[in-house]
């Protein structure tokens, strides 16, 4: 296959699938081409949490993620409110302690419209009646809630197709340079002659950017959540996305901490856990998770199960929804666990823009927050790739060229808080 100018994305996850709308709304003459090697929408994109939120810790991302809520909007104007769904039912960051800083308002001069805080505690316990009756702070994000993503993603992809997207099942094995055009060699032998490459690989955008002799300086680390049934219906169906922002250790039997502390495999049950534990209510009954793990981890299509974790998460939440203690050693079954990677930059911005060599771009590193991003991620890597020059603000500090920018140096050794959940 050979066209002229031909732009081929690697990767039909939510953010190949938003760059390839979002380049087809711009310019149609261009033949466009989506590659992935399994069905589109189905490695990290589907096992998203699915929550979006506008308010950020730092100011690029949450301009960033307005501009995507923004676009999210537009397009259920576009196509029909009933395309996708997207429910502002809030966030809700809750704390045992009054004085908490759950964000730090005062680099914020308007800070009211992002959120508003709760302390009165009759307040609390009125409204709240599930959380632990010594919850003493809540802090609701306003412009915060819920999206289909399979939902948006597949809208996404229609009009694609019908704007003239050619999509292509396979697996890249090798990526050629030749004069000033690309070869691209799929696992069924067939290649693809292509003038520009967009490296939409999730977690393995590394594994497309070693084919054309580059890295990009991000981490991978497993992320996992899981869905139970509510048989004594804990959680109101209503209740908001509700995060616990405390950090703490496990409340664990005197039995439990001597035989924890004598094995090294349970050890570190015993050690004090970040805040962000979050649970929201599905239609299958509760989703809960907590992005505890830090450790890097290669890259891998499948990805084995945690040891205890729904046992660790319940422990957890039962800090701050006591009714869930119920479910501690009695999972309710169904028990659906599912992880996927957060591939990530050290600071969370992500990558969006041109690589350093001419003709590649990329767009990734969306760690927790692509599904969310999706939108402003792909309408920003195509205005890219197109040349057009009115970029937004964020824009050079998501660039994968930041770090050779001394000031966006500094500005990242800035950053306290880097909002990840
Ligand atoms: C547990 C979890 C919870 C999350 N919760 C939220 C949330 O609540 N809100 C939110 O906004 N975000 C959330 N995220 C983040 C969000 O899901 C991701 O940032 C987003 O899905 C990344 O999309 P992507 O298109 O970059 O990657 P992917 O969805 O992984 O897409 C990459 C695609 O590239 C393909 N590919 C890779 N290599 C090759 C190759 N060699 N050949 C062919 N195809 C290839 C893969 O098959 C895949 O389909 C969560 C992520 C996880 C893991």
């Amino acid at each position: 296959m050979h066209t002229n100018n031909t732009i081929t994305i690697c990767g039909a996850g939510i953010a190949g699938i938003a760059t390839a709308y979002y380049l087809l709304k711009k310019d149609r003459n261009t033949q466009i081409i989506l590659i992935d090697k399994n069905q589109p929408l189905s490695f990290t994109t589907s096992k998203s949490g699915e929550n979006y939120r506008d308010y950020w810790p730092e100011e690029n991302m949450r301009s960033f993620i307005s501009d995507s809520i923004l676009l999210m909007k537009e397009l259920k104007l576009k196509y029909e409110d009933a395309s996708f769904d997207m429910i502002n039912s809030g966030y809700n960051f809750v704390s045992h302690n009054s004085e908490k800083k759950v964000f730090d308002t005062n680099l914020l001069s308007d800070s009211k419209k992002y959120f508003e805080e709760i302390t009165d505690n009759n307040v609390i316990q009125n409204n709240h009646s599930y959380l632990d009756k010594n919850i003493k702070k809540i802090v609701t994000v306003k412009n915060a809630g819920r999206i289909d993503v399979y939902a948006l993603g597949s809208l996404l992809l229609r009009e694609a197709k019908k704007m003239g997207l050619k999509q292509i099942e396979g697996e890249i094995l090798d990526i050629n340079k030749k004069d000033s055009s690309f070869n691209i060699t799929l696992n069924s032998k067939q290649t693809i002659k292509t003038s520009k490459i967009v490296i939409a690989a999730g977690p393995f955008i590394n594994n497309i950017a070693k084919m054309l002799g580059f890295q990009f300086p991000i981490s991978n680390t497993l992320q996992r959540k899981f869905i139970i049934p509510d048989p004594k219906k804990i959680i109101p169906k209503n209740m908001p996305f509700t995060i616990y922002a405390d950090s703490q250790f496990l409340n664990w039997s005197n039995d439990e901490i001597d035989f924890f502390s004598s094995d090294q495999k349970y050890k570190w049950l015993l050690n004090k856990f970040p805040g962000g534990l979050h649970i929201k209510p599905d239609s299958e009954g509760i989703k809960l998770g907590w992005a505890f793990q830090t450790e890097h981890t290669k890259a891998t299509w499948s990805i084995p199960k945690m040891d205890l974790f729904p046992q660790v998460v319940l422990k957890g939440a039962s800090n701050f929804i006591p009714e869930l203690s119920e479910y501690e050693n009695n999972i309710p079954s169904p028990l659906i666990e599912y992880a996927g990677h957060y591939t990530r930059t050290k600071e969370n911005w992500p990558l969006i823009g041109p690589a350093k060599e001419k003709n590649i771009f990329v767009i990734g590193a969306l760690a927790g927050y692509g599904t969310m991003a999706s939108c402003a991620a792909g309408k920003l890597c195509a205005t890219y790739i197109l040349k057009e020059t009115k970029l937004p603000k964020y824009a050079k500090y998501f660039h994968p060229q930041r770090y050779e920018d001394t000031v966006i140096l500094k500005e990242i050794s800035k950053i306290n808080n880097d909002g990840q959940l």
